[in-house]
């Protein structure tokens, strides 16, 4: 629907099933109006052959008796006449015997019966090559054409209603469900791309192919999606969280429990030698060890609340840890320094080792992360003017 008007046919707005029974339902109305009307013309037909052929019978039947009664007089005539009305189609007949006046029953001349009528002549059929003129009701013949098309468009009604019905109910079941159910997963899904979940696949036709190849872009979509973070959230030299999601993290961190969360800064000493002696290449070989080891020797996962561990920038990284008190803190700070002291970082035939000092601080109350941060810094800047390779808490 993209780039439509929106002043787009309101039927394009109406569900599949909606659609379905209302072009179905106009077809079906079509059809069936064209067949009423064919078969209007067909049974009209029918019933004029029906009238005429009773008559040929009863004219051919009576010529005697009428021959006998015109020879008796008018009136008989007349009387022998007026057996014709026992067909209800019969309006008028009249006679033309070889002599003598034409005789009609009723009385009257036809043409004064209003109705609406046709002729039907029998010639040379009464002795002396006399015949007999019937004239038959065009509404009688109408009448009997309306009632079959009134019980057939019963018929159709009911027809259409159960079809409808019961088609509608088999599309719902095939089509309408499997689509209706296919958007909402994928609405549902789609408010978060970080569940794991997959669209249940409910059918296995086009609607289930459809299904499949959602649930395959949904993968893809995803696998981008967690790439994407990973490379947003983490440094790209050590894998380890950046400044801004170390940040992002710890602020959670500190919000949800305001005590007992340590803050480590580590500074590596004389890091510039490093690079000025082996290269900046070495360097960052010697960042992505650290960067290992930290996150290596903290709990970053866990039923106990989590450490965060990152790199805050250059040859400086930050820790958020939970202790159960300064000194168990102070003595995970000392294991650390020593972590990396004893670590030989080994670049061909060289190895290289490192030490690192660090500032220790909790949160006071009231204290942000940034506050705790920049006490950490300044417990680390002392550890740096007490010597380096040592740890200091912040008062
Ligand atoms: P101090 O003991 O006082 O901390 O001395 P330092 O030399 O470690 O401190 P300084 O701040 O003087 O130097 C930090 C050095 O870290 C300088 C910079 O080249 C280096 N550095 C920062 N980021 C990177 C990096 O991504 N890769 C490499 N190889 N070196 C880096
Ligand atoms: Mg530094
Ligand atoms: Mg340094």
């Amino acid at each position: 629907m993209i780039g439509r008007e929106p002043s787009v046919l309101i039927l394009m707005r109406l569900g599949i099933f909606l659609k379905f029974v209302l072009y179905f339902v106009l077809l079906a109305v079509a059809l069936g109006a064209g067949g009423l009307l064919m078969y209007k013309g067909y049974r009209a037909d029918h019933y004029e052959g029906v009238a005429s052929a009773q008559l040929a019978t009863a004219v051919v039947g009576s010529a005697t008796v009428l021959d006998q009664a015109i020879v008796r007089g008018e009136q008989e005539a007349r009387e022998a006449l007026s057996l014709f009305s026992m067909f209800p189609f019969v309006l008028c007949v009249e006679i033309q015997p070889a002599q003598g006046a034409d005789l009609r029953w009723p009385p009257l001349p036809c043409e004064i019966v209003k109705e609406e009528k046709y002729p039907l002549h029998y010639g040379n059929i009464l002795s002396g090559g006399g015949g007999l003129t019937f004239y038959v009701s065009s509404e009688w013949i109408q009448e009997q054409v309306d009632r079959e098309l009134y019980i057939g468009f019963i018929a159709l009604a009911i027809f259409l209603l159960l079809f409808v019905v019961g088609s509608g109910l088999l599309f719902h079941r095939i089509v309408g469900h499997p689509v209706g159910y296919l958007i909402r997963s994928l609405r549902d899904i789609s408010q978060d791309l970080t569940k794991q979940e997959l669209i249940r696949k409910l059918t296995r036709d086009e609607i289930g192919e459809l299904t499949d190849a959602l649930n395959g872009l949904l993968q893809r979509i995803r696998t981008y999606q967690a790439e994407l973070v990973r490379l947003a959230s983490t440094d790209g030299l050590t894998g380890i969280f950046n400044r801004r999601t170390f940040f992002a993290n710890g602020e959670e961190l500190i919000k949800s429990h305001p005590q007992g969360v340590y803050f480590l800064l580590i500074d590596l000493d004389h890091f510039k030698t490093v690079n000025d002696t082996y290269g900046h290449a070495v360097g960052d070989v010697v960042l992505e060890k650290v960067g290992g080891l930290l996150q290596g020797s903290m709990r970053t996962s866990g039923t106990r609340l989590p450490d965060i561990v990152g790199r805050l920038g250059g040859e400086e990284f930050g820790i958020l840890m939970s202790a159960d008190s300064i000194d168990d803190a102070v003595s995970v700070a000392e294991r650390l320094r020593q972590t990396i002291e004893s670590t030989q970082v080994g670049i061909g035939d060289v190895s290289i080792s490192i030490t690192g000092s660090i500032g220790l601080a909790r949160p006071a109350v009231g204290d942000s992360l940034d506050d705790l941060y920049q006490r950490a810094d300044t417990a680390c800047y002392r550890a740096k003017n007490n010597g380096r390779n040592r740890v200091e808490a912040a008062g």
